[in-house]
C-alpha cells in the first residue's frame, strides 16, 4: 500500500506557509520553515543564489535518495504582494485570505504539497529519488531558477509545480520573451521662444509606437508597449523619453522577427526627427514544447491517472521556472495546481486541489 498524505496535516502545513512573508528577494523566512520540517529527514543545501541577486536567501535543494532514475520537483518560495500578514480562511470548501492581500497558493500550494511529500516519502514503497528544489524570485524575473547550482542537480526531468489550471493538467509549451528598452534622444529648447531649435523625444517615442505592431501578431506571438517615460515641463521640448515593451512567441524564428520590426519602427521614427534612439534587448525566458513521447509528459500521463485524473495537455502564455529549466537541458513541464485567481486579493484554492496536487506528486514519486 502506498503512503497517503494527511488531508488535515497538509492543510495545516498549507496554512502555516501562506502566512510566512516571502516576496521575490526576501523568502528567508519561507526556506528557513522548509528547513527546519525537513533537515531532520533528507539532506537540505541552499546555493548561492542569494548573494548572486542580493536577496537573503538561495534556492533550497532537498534530496530523497530512492531507487532508479532521479525526477526534480519544483516550487517557488516566493509570492507577490500584498503578501504582508496573509490570514487564511476556509469558506465552502475553499481556502482563501480576508481579502486585504494575495492568498499566495501561487506557488505555496506547492510549497506545502512538497513539504509533505517529503515528509511521507520515507514511507512510500518503490518511490524513484527525489530532489525538491524550491527557487527564490520567480515573481520578479526567474532570478532564482537562473542564478541555481545545477552542479547538485542529479534529476534527468523535472516538474514544475506552479500552473493555475486544476491538477491533471500540465503545460508542455510555453512562449520566449525578449524585453526592450529603447531611450530616444532629441534636442531640448524652449517651447515658447525658439521652438525650432528643438527636437521633441516624446514625438518620436509616439510616432515608433503608433506605427509598431502591438497585441496578438498571431495565434502564438504578442508584443507590447508597456510604460513611457519622458520630458520635464511643459515648456520645454524634451530631450529624452523612453518606452519599456515586450514579445513572446511560441515559435523562436516569429519572436527574432517581430524583434526586428520593433527596432525598425524606433529607429525609423528617431531618424525621420533628426534625433537618435538608443535601444536594450534583454531575453526574459526562452521558449519550449515537449512533445508526447517527452519523458516527463509520458510519466505524468501515466502518474496523472494513477491518481485517478485524466492528463490534459496545454500550452501557456507566459514563463515560469520550466522555460529555465528547458533552456538548460533538463525536460521539463509546469503542472497545475489549481490556484484560482492568482497574484489578486480574491485568490483562493479548493481544499480538494491542495489534496489531489498531493496525491499528483506522490504518484509522480511512486509511477513505475
Ligand atoms: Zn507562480
Amino acid at each position: 500500500m502506498k503512503a497517503k498524505i494527511n488531508r488535515r496535516k497538509l492543510l495545516r502545513t498549507f496554512k502555516e506557509v501562506a502566512a510566512i512573508y516571502g516576496p521575490g528577494k526576501r523568502e528567508r523566512d519561507v526556506a528557513d520553515y522548509i528547513s527546519s520540517r525537513l533537515e531532520r529527514l533528507w539532506p537540505v543545501s541552499e546555493d548561492g543564489a542569494g548573494d548572486a541577486i542580493d536577496g537573503d536567501a538561495g534556492n533550497l535543494l532537498v534530496q530523497i535518495e530512492g531507487e532508479g532514475e532521479p525526477v526534480l520537483f519544483v516550487a517557488h518560495m516566493d509570492t507577490v504582494e500584498p503578501c504582508a500578514g496573509v490570514k487564511t480562511k476556509v469558506e465552502d470548501g475553499y481556502v482563501m485570505s480576508g481579502g486585504d492581500t494575495i492568498l499566495g497558493a501561487d506557488d505555496r500550494a506547492a510549497v506545502a504539497a512538497l513539504v509533505e511529500l517529503a515528509e511521507a516519502a520515507a514511507r512510500m514503497r518503490a518511490r524513484r529519488p527525489l530532489e525538491l528544489l524550491f527557487t527564490v524570485a520567480e515573481e520578479i524575473g526567474l532570478l532564482g531558477a537562473k542564478h541555481a547550482d545545477y552542479a547538485a542537480v542529479t534529476g534527468k526531468m523535472a516538474f514544475v509545480f506552479d500552473a493555475s489550471e486544476p491538477p491533471g493538467f500540465a503545460v508542455v509549451a510555453a512562449p520566449g520573451s525578449e524585453l526592450v528598452t529603447a531611450t530616444f534622444h532629441g534636442r531640448a529648447a524652449h517651447a515658447g521662444i525658439e521652438p525650432e531649435k528643438g527636437i521633441n523625444a516624446i514625438k518620436m517615442a509616439a510616432s515608433a509606437v503608433a506605427t509598431m505592431r502591438l497585441g496578438r501578431i498571431d495565434h502564438e506571438t504578442t508584443g507590447n508597449v508597456g510604460l513611457i517615460s519622458g520630458g520635464r515641463a511643459t515648456n520645454i521640448i524634451p530631450e529624452r523619453a523612453e518606452i519599456k515593451g515586450e514579445v513572446r512567441s511560441h515559435d523562436p524564428s516569429k519572436l527574432a522577427a517581430h524583434v526586428a520590426h520593433i527596432n525598425e519602427e524606433i529607429k525609423k521614427a528617431a531618424a525621420e526627427s533628426g534625433g537618435d534612439a538608443e535601444i536594450s534587448w534583454t531575453q526574459a525566458y526562452v521558449s519550449y514544447r515537449l512533445d508526447e513521447d517527452a519523458p516527463p509528459v509520458a510519466l505524468f500521463r501515466r502518474a496523472a491517472r494513477a491518481a485517478g485524473l485524466e492528463p490534459k495537455f496545454v500550452a501557456g502564455g507566459g514563463g515560469s521556472d520550466a522555460n529555465v529549466l528547458n533552456a538548460r537541458g533538463i525536460p521539463s513541464i509546469v503542472i497545475g495546481c489549481g490556484m484560482e485567481n492568482p497574484h489578486t486579493t480574491d485568490e483562493r484554492i479548493a481544499a480538494a486541489s491542495l489534496e489531489k496536487l498531493a496525491e499528483l506528486a506522490t504518484a509522480l514519486a511512486t509511477t513505475a
